[in-house]
């Protein structure tokens, strides 16, 4: 019985294993590709918009390049990987004009206002190397400065390249955005792949 296993049930089994695998394997070959050849091939952007990448900062729509953060530490105090750092801006010193009316409005009696401080944050950065991309820094951003990138291609060499200077970062974006567009070619090329 031992030797019937061996010699006639074994060998059916694998090739009936065998016949399966290729079944799955020519059901694929068949289908379309839904994978590219990077670099000479890249995602379109469609399919990038559920990409989650490390967090970024989101501009302002009149000013792309200025946060919307408002430097309430909301996203510091919980992120549960302690991967950003916020440093907010001072209150800038009083002019002149304002000391004396302060002076003012003190020998009056009166409330003294102080300049206030801008409410954009001074530092912002973050440590991609510690992040779980959890989402809770985005989920509870009070008026949503915060989204994971769609950037794929995003590469870095070092850990230091992974502590990113998110205000810079929006700066660069900003300047990629109001770029002009390259002028277009003489002759297209026939091809539709997009070039890396
Ligand atoms: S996604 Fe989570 S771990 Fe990453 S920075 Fe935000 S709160 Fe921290
Ligand atoms: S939660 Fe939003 S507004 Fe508050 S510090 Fe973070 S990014 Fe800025």
């Amino acid at each position: 019985m031992g030797k019937f296993k061996e010699h006639v049930i074994q060998p059916i089994l694998d090739c009936w294993s065998l016949i399966v695998g290729l079944k799955i394997t020519g059901k694929y070959f068949c289908k379309p590709l839904i994978t590219v050849h990077y670099p000479r091939q890249v995602i379109d952007d469609e399919n990038l918009s559920t990409y989650g990448g490390h967090v970024e900062l989101i501009g302002k729509p009149k000013d792309p390049a200025m946060p919307k953060c408002i430097s309430c530490m909301m996203c510091v105090t919980n992120c549960p990987s302690n991967c950003l750092k916020l440093v907010k801006q001072k209150a800038p010193k009083p002019t002149p004009e304002q000391e004396a009316a302060m002076k003012a409005a003190k020998e009056a009696g009166e409330k003294v206002v102080k300049p206030k401080a801008p409410k954009n944050p001074l530092k912002f950065t973050y440590d991609y190397t510690l992040c779980s991309l959890c989402g809770t820094c985005i989920d509870n951003c009070p008026v949503k400065s915060l989204r994971y990138s769609n950037n794929m291609y995003w590469v870095a060499t070092s850990r230091e390249e992974m502590n990113i200077d998110l205000l810079a970062r929006l700066k660069e974006q900003a300047t990629e955005v109001s770029a002009p567009a390259p002028a277009p070619k003489a002759e297209a090329k026939p091809s539709a792949e997009k070039e890396a």
